[in-house]
C-alpha cells in the first residue's frame, strides 16, 4: 500500500488515515486516557472554581510542558496572564514532526475534545478569545473532523460566545495547516509562520508569553500539555500530582515503534524505567533506544535502568527501539540526513555543520571515513551545540555524538571494514 502510494505521487491529503495510523494501538493508559472524559466538564469545573483558584489547581498539580522542554504549564500561564497587551493568544502546538513521535496524532483523533477543552479552560485563565490549532501539514486528513468537532463544540455552546451562559467568556479556535517545515514546532517559529511569514525561529527573550502572536502575550503549549490541563480542571491538580515523580508529576503518553512486537500508544507514569518499557512492548533483542526522538538521548542497553522523567530522560514522546540485526550507524545516518534537510539556514553553525555532519557519516558509513573523521565529527558536534541559534542546531549532533560515546565500535569497524558488526557481545548483552 505505501509503495503503491509512493509511486503514484498522490499529494498527501489524499492518502487514507490508516497509513499513519499503523502504530496507533493505545496499549496502555492512565490518568489521561484511562479516565472517562466528559465535553464540557472542564470548563464548568472551571467556572465553579473560578479561574484564580483553577491556575492554583494547575500549580498545584506540578503539570510541566509536555513538548519536551518541560517547563512548568502554570508558571508559563501566569507570565503571560500579568503581560501587558491588548489581547492574549492561545496556541496549540500540533506541529508533531519528531521522527518516531505520533502519539499528537491519537490525541486529536481519538481524544480532540478533552485537547480543544484544555484550551478553553485556559482561555478563561488568561482572558483570551482566539486560540489557534496549528496543525501539521502531514496530519491534513485529520482536518475535516477537527473541524466537525470544533462546530460540535460551538453548537453545545462550548465555544463561542458567552460558553455555557456565561456572559463575556467568548473563545473561537481557529486550525491553521503547518506547511511541512519541522522548524515550526519551535514555537517562536511556529509564531512566525502563524504571522504568514517564514518559520524561522525569533531571539528570546523576549518569550512568546510577554511578546508572542502579533507581539502581544501568548501561551504556547504541546498537544498533550492542554489534554492534561483539562483534566486537572476536572479532577483538580492532587489527583494529577500523586502520580509521577515528583520533579516529573502526571504521566507521559509516548509513542512505542522500532523492533518490538507491540508498537503503539503507552502511557505511564513518570518514573517508569526503560526496561519496564521493553518488557512490555515485547522488545527482547533490543540493544538501543532512541529516547526523544533524533534530538533526543540514544540509550544503551548497560542504561536499560534509566528513567523516563525530565530529571533523567525527558521526551516529547518517541521512543525508537533497535533490535538484533538492526545497524544503528544506518539509523544515525538518517538522523543525519534529516536534520540537514530540515535546517531553517537562518544561521550558518547549523545551515552547514548539519550538511557537514550529513557527509562525514555518509562517508564514514559508506567505508570511506578515517580516525580523524571521527575527532572533525566531535569538533563539528561541540561547534553546533554552542553556536547554533536555536534548539534544532543545538541538538542536530546528538545522535552522532552519543553513538560515539555509547557505540564507538559502529564507527571504528567501519574505518578498516565494508561489514558492520557491533562492538559488544550482543549475546552477552541480552542474556
Ligand atoms: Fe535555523 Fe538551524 Fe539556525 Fe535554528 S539553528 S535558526 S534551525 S539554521
Amino acid at each position: 500500500l505505501i509503495a503503491d502510494l509512493i509511486l503514484s505521487k498522490s499529494p498527501v491529503s489524499d492518502w487514507p488515515s490508516t497509513l499513519f495510523e499503523v502504530n496507533d494501538n493505545i496499549r496502555r493508559t492512565d490518568r489521561l486516557l484511562g479516565e472517562p472524559f466528559e465535553p464540557g466538564s472542564a470548563i464548568r469545573a472551571t467556572l465553579m472554581r473560578g479561574a484564580d483558584a483553577t491556575l492554583g489547581e494547575l500549580k498545584l498539580s506540578r503539570l510541566r510542558g509536555r513538548g519536551g522542554a518541560g517547563y512548568a504549564t502554570a508558571d508559563k500561564w501566569t507570565a503571560c496572564r500579568d503581560s501587558e497587551g491588548t489581547a492574549r493568544y492561545i496556541v496549540c502546538n500540533a506541529d508533531e514532526g519528531e521522527p518516531g513521535t505520533f502519539k499528537d496524532r491519537v490525541l486529536l483523533n481519538r481524544y480532540a475534545d478533552m485537547v480543544f477543552e484544555g484550551m478553553t479552560v485556559g482561555a478563561r485563565l488568561l482572558g483570551s478569545t482566539k486560540g489557534f490549532l496549528y496543525l501539521r501539514g502531514e496530519y491534513q486528513y485529520l482536518l475535516k473532523k477537527l473541524e466537525e468537532v470544533l462546530a460540535r463544540r460551538c453548537e453545545a455552546r462550548l465555544l463561542g460566545t458567552d460558553i455555557l451562559g456565561e456572559p463575556g467568556f467568548d473563545f473561537d479556535i481557529e486550525i491553521h495547516l503547518g506547511a511541512g517545515a519541522y522548524i515550526c514546532g519551535e514555537e517562536s517559529a511556529l509564531i512566525e509562520s502563524l504571522e504568514g511569514r517564514r518559520g524561522k525561529p525569533r531571539n528570546r527573550p523576549p518569550y512568546p508569553a510577554q511578546h508572542g502572536y502579533l507581539d502581544q502575550p501568548t501561551v504556547v503549549n504541546n498537544v498533550e500539555t492542554f489534554a492534561c490541563s483539562a483534566m486537572i480542571a476536572v479532577h483538580g491538580g492532587k489527583w494529577f500530582g500523586e502520580t509521577g515523580t515528583w520533579e516529573s508529576s502526571g504521566s507521559k503518553i509516548l509513542s512505542i515503534a522500532g523492533d518490538c512486537t507491540l508498537p503503539g500508544i503507552y502511557e505511564y507514569p513518570f518514573g517508569v524505567s526503560v526496561r519496564e518499557i521493553l518488557q512490555d512492548c515485547a522488545a527482547e533483542e533490543a540493544y538501543a533506544v532512541q529516547v526523544g526522538g533524533p534530538s533526543g538521548i540514544l540509550v544503551s542497553w548497560k542504561e536499560f535502568e534509566r528513567s523516563i522523567s525530565f530529571d533523567d530522560l525527558p521526551t516529547a514522546g518517541a521512543f525508537t527501539i533497535f533490535g538484533r540485526g538492526r545497524d544503528i550507524l544506518e539509523a544515525v545516518r538518517n538522523y543525519a540526513h534529516f536534520f540537514a534537510h530540515e535546517s531553517c539556514g537562518f544561521c550558518t553553525p547549523c545551515r552547514v555543520g548539519t550538511q557537514l555532519q550529513k557527509k562525514l557519516v555518509d562517508k564514514i558509513a559508506d567505508g570511506h571515513g578515517t580516525a580523524s573523521d571521527l575527532e572533525e565529527l566531535k569538533h563539528l558536534g561541540h561547534l553546533m551545540r554552542t553556536m547554533s541559534h536555536c534548539g534544532l542546531g543545538h541538538t542536530a549532533p546528538n545522535p552522532v555524538l552519543d553513538m560515539l560515546e555509547k557505540f564507538p565500535g559502529a564507527y571504528e569497524q567501519k574505518l578498516t571494514s565494508l561489514s558492520f558488526e557491533p562492538a559488544f557481545d550482543l549475546d552477552a548483552a541480552l542474556a
